[in-house]
């Protein structure tokens, strides 16, 4: 009863986010899942895409007034991505932190970021900064039949 009840709240406070693994660290992917999942995120969904320009424009368009936009969006397209929903207690949060800042040279030892990004551009993974922006981007890149366990919506 107490396990039922245990596993009844874990699966309500779940969250889902997306991460991204970007073009250069896409050879890492297996690694990078092992830090994910070491902060208590299972991969529910996954798939290797190759952006147009046109969906990396619309992914970052909240940057882009920035004067790294053009340069980023030509990284994004330079090879496949991995993208996948994550899900877990506070998932956005704790995927962030498992990443780490968005500079390597700045993120904590042990972070995502700092093991496997090379510059603040080249830094390994994306991460949904809000549950509000977790929810577009997973409907940016997923159906919801596409996604193995939908505890939230
Ligand atoms: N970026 C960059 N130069 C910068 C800041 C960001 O090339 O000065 C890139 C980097 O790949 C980063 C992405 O733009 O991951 C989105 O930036 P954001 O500020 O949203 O950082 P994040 O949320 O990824 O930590
Ligand atoms: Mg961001």
């Amino acid at each position: 009863m107490l396990k039922f009840l245990l596993l009844a709240a874990a699966a309500l406070s779940a969250e889902q986010t997306l991460s991204i693994i970007k073009p250069d660290a896409v050879n890492q992917a297996e690694e990078i899942d092992a830090y994910l999942e070491n902060a208590g995120l299972r991969v529910i969904a996954a798939k290797t895409v190759h952006l147009t320009p046109e969906q990396a424009k619309e992914f970052y368009a909240v940057h882009k007034d920035r004067p790294f936009y053009n340069d980023l969006v030509a990284y994004m397209t330079s090879g496949p991505v991995i993208v996948q929903v994550l899900e877990g207690e506070d998932a956005v949060a704790a995927n962030r932190k498992a990443m780490g800042s968005t500079d390597p040279a700045k993120a904590s030892p042990g972070t995502i970021r700092a093991d496997f990004g090379t510059d603040v551009q080249h830094n390994a993974v994306h991460g949904s900064d809000s549950l509000e922006n977790a929810k577009k981007e997973i409907d940016f890149f997923f159906q919801p039949e596409e996604i193995s366990c939908k505890t939230s919506s």
